[in-house]
C-alpha cells in the first residue's frame, strides 16, 4: 500500500546539509540529527543519511522502534521515550545493539534499564549507555527535580558496579528561543542545576544536550556540547529565526483537467461555485494523503511556475485546481509545498497547523524519494 498512489514527497540533501551547518553555528557545535516520526515524514532513513553527510555526528528518535531503523548507519542512536516496561522488555535487545543508547528520566527507568523489575533477568554482559534526562519545566518527559539527586545517586553506583554508562545528561526547553522569558531562563537554570547535581555526583559526561531547533537557532548559549534538532534539518523554523532551507517537496501530476462553465460546482456539497468558463485540474491528493481539509478553499498550489486556487472542499483522495483561462495539460506536476511553489508555513496558516503537523500528516500513500541536484531516484 506504501507509495500506491501519484504523489511524490522529495527530501532534497543538499538543503538538509545547509541547514546542518546554519542549526551548528559559527561555533560548529556538533549535532544530534533526531529523525523521529520517520524523519517529520521524509523518511527516517534518508533524512539521517543526509543529516549524516551534512556534518550530524549523532541520531536519535523518540522510540525504540524508531531507532532500530537507523541503527546501521555507523553513529550512536539515543531514544528517548519509553515506558519502564518497554525498556525491561527491550533490554537485552538493546545490549546486543552497539549503536543504541536510551534515556533514563526517573528511578523506574533505571531499574528497567538495569534488569530490575525482571526477577532472574540475565546479567548484562557489557553496560548499556544512558542519557540522564532532567525535566527543565515541561512537565512532560524528563526527571522531575524531586528525583534528579536520587537517580544520579543511583546512576552513579550502577556504573560503579559496571551496570551502566552515563554518557550524556539532557534537558528539553519549553521555550527555547525567547531567551528574555522566565520560561527560558527557568528551564536552563534547571538544565545548569541538573548538571550541578549530577557532577556532584560523580557523573562528568562529555555529552550534554539542551537545545532542539529554536534553541540552537535563538538562544546560542543553549548549545552546550552537542544540539538535539529534528523540524530544523529539513527546514522547519519555529522562531523565524534561521534562515533554512526548505528541504521537502511535496507534489503531484494533475490525474485530468476539464473545462466548466460559469454556473458549475466543484466538490462534495457545491460549496464553490464557478463564477467564469475556467478550467480545472485533479490533484490526486486528499486528506487521506495529507492535505489539510481545513485548508480547503484557502489554500494553493503552484501548475506549471504559477499561483492556483485549491475550489471547494478537500476530498479524501483528491482536491480540485482552478487552472484560469489557461488549458495545461493532464499530468502537468502541481506543486502543493516547497522550493518554487508555496511553503510549509503557508498551508500551516491555511489549515490552522503546525508546520510538523502537516508534514508528518503526509500519507502513506505518497512515495518518498531523494532527490540529489539534477535528478530523481527512490528512496533505498
Ligand atoms: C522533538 C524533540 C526534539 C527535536 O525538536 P525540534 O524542535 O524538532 O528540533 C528534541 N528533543 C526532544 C525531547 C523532542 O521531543
Amino acid at each position: 500500500m506504501s507509495g500506491a498512489g501519484a504523489g511524490r514527497l522529495l527530501i532534497d540533501p543538499a538543503a538538509v546539509a545547509a541547514n546542518v551547518a546554519r542549526l551548528r553555528g559559527p561555533r560548529r557545535t556538533p549535532l544530534m540529527a533526531v529523525v523521529k516520526a520517520d524523519g517529520f515524514g521524509l523518511g527516517a532513513r534518508a533524512l539521517a543519511r543526509a543529516a549524516l553527510a551534512g556534518g550530524a555526528s549523532r541520531l536519535a528518535t523518540a522510540t525504540v522502534a524508531e531507532a532500530y531503523e537507523v541503527a546501521d548507519l555507523g553513529v550512536p542512536v539515543l531514544a528517548w521515550l519509553m515506558s519502564p516496561d518497554e525498556l525491561a522488555d527491550q533490554r537485552a535487545r538493546l545490549l546486543g545493539s552497539s549503536a543504541i543508547e536510551v534515556a533514563v528520566g526517573s528511578p523506574e527507568h533505571l531499574a528497567a534499564a538495569l534488569g530490575r523489575c525482571r526477577p532472574g533477568a540475565d546479567a548484562v554482559s557489557r553496560p548499556l549507555r544512558i542519557h540522564l534526562f532532567a525535566d527543565c519545566g515541561m512537565s512532560r518527559d524528563g526527571c522531575p527535580d524531586y528525583d534528579w539527586a536520587t537517580l544520579c545517586e543511583q546512576v552513579r553506583e550502577a556504573e560503579r558496579a559496571g551496570l551502566v554508562r552515563c554518557v550524556g545528561l539532557m534537558g528539553h526547553l519549553a521555550c527555547g528561543e525567547h531567551v528574555e522569558e522566565p520560561c527560558h531562563r527557568g528551564g536552563t537554570a534547571t538544565f545548569d542545576r541538573a548538571v550541578e547535581v549530577a557532577g556532584a555526583h560523580g557523573l562528568r559526561p562529555g555529552l550534554r544536550h539542551l537545545a532542539a531547533t529554536s534553541a540552537a537557532l535563538g538562544a546560542p548559549g543553549t548549545h552546550h556540547t552537542l544540539l538535539r534538532t529534528g523540524a530544523g534539518l529539513v527546514g522547519i523554523d519555529p522562531a523565524g529565526l534561521g534562515r533554512l532551507q526548505p528541504a521537502a517537496r511535496l507534489e503531484a501530476p494533475l490525474a485530468q483537467v476539464r473545462r466548466v462553465p460559469a454556473g458549475a460546482s466543484v466538490g462534495y456539497g457545491h460549496h464553490h461555485h464557478i463564477e467564469r468558463d475556467t478550467w480545472l485540474g485533479l490533484l490526486p491528493l486528499g486528506y487521506a494523503d495529507g492535505i489539510p481539509r481545513s485548508a480547503s478553499s484557502r489554500a494553493q498550489v503552484t501548475v506549471d511556475g504559477v499561483r492556483r486556487d485549491l475550489l471547494g472542499l478537500v476530498s479524501m483522495d483528491q482536491c480540485v485546481v482552478d487552472l484560469g483561462e489557461r488549458m495545461v495539460p493532464a499530468g502537468t506536476v502541481a506543486t502543493v509545498f516547497g522550493p518554487h511553489g508555496p511553503s510549509l508555513a503557508e498551508w500551516a496558516a491555511w489549515s490552522g497547523l503546525l508546520e510538523h503537523e502537516v508534514l508528518t500528516g503526509i500519507g502513506r500513500r505518497v512515495r518518498r524519494l531523494t532527490q540529489p541536484v539534477g535528478a530523481t531516484e527512490q528512496v533505498a
